[in-house]
């Protein structure tokens, strides 16, 4: 079966220096993937590259079946990744619930859907997203892209700077997302959280994808090779 999201042998580059220099990665229908790796060995720029935001060129960039190579952004957007990216932005003025429903496209999340995942947004509708604390933010966040009504959610620094209950939270609640139509890649510093949520997981070092299999497989030399500080 061809996956939902089909990449091979991506490179990017940020003006004359090349990032990526060989990635694979595909993602399968409602399948959680884990995308792992130090610091710098371009997490990031894979996410960037396949939602249209880096200056990318691969033998194959699919999504849903067409090619998504040159697409811009917000094409990529309506075809259906959405994007939590690093450092959560949301618009700072507006209401909890402003920020969610400017997101907002026709599928099955709506505001009440995402308000049930995360009560605490419930509870905080009405005040501006800019007093909330990071971990909220985070969930306005996810919430935004989940409005979008996704077939690909893609999370950058799912949890990064976050307290450890709130950081529960959001497993959690990403864990809940299974089952839905919805096929997800994420990216975390804390492979402990990480791994147990993934199906699959997809290293990278020094910009090329370097091994892929069960998160359960990943032992321990391969992540002191691969991912160790
Ligand atoms: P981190 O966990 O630190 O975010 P990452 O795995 O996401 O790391 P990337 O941010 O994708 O890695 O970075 C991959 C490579 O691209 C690094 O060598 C980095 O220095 C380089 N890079 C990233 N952003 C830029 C930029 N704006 N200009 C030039 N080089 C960049």
């Amino acid at each position: 079966m061809t996956p939902l999201l089909d990449v091979r042998d991506l490179s990017a580059f940020y003006g004359a220096s090349q990032a990526l220099f060989g990635v694979d990665l595909a993602v399968g229908e409602g399948e959680v993937v884990a995308l792992a790796g130090r610091n710098g060995m371009g997490k990031t720029t894979t996410i960037r590259s396949v939602c249209g935001l880096a200056t990318a060129r691969a033998k194959t960039l699919r999504f849903a079946g067409r090619s998504i190579a040159g697409t811009p952004p917000h094409r990529i957007a309506r075809l259906g990744i959405g994007l939590v990216p690093e450092g959560r932005r949301c618009f700072r003025s507006l209401s909890v619930r402003e920020n969610l429903l400017v997101a907002a496209r026709k599928g099955p999340w709506t505001l009440a859907r995402v308000e049930a995942l995360f009560p605490r947004l419930a509870e905080r509708r009405d005040q501006p997203a800019g007093l909330l604390s990071g971990g909220e933010q985070q969930m306005v966040a996810i919430g935004r892209a989940l409005m979008t009504n996704p077939r690909l959610l893609v999370l950058d620094e799912a949890t990064e700077g976050l307290a450890p209950l709130i950081r529960q939270e959001i497993w959690a609640a990403i864990r809940s997302l299974r089952g839905e139509a919805l096929s997800i890649v994420v990216v975390d510093k804390t492979l402990s959280e990480l791994l147990p949520v993934a199906d699959r997981c997809v290293v990278l070092a020094n910009g090329r994808s370097v091994w892929t299999g069960a998160p359960a497989a990943l032992d321990r030399k391969m992540q002191d090779r691969w991912l160790g500080v």
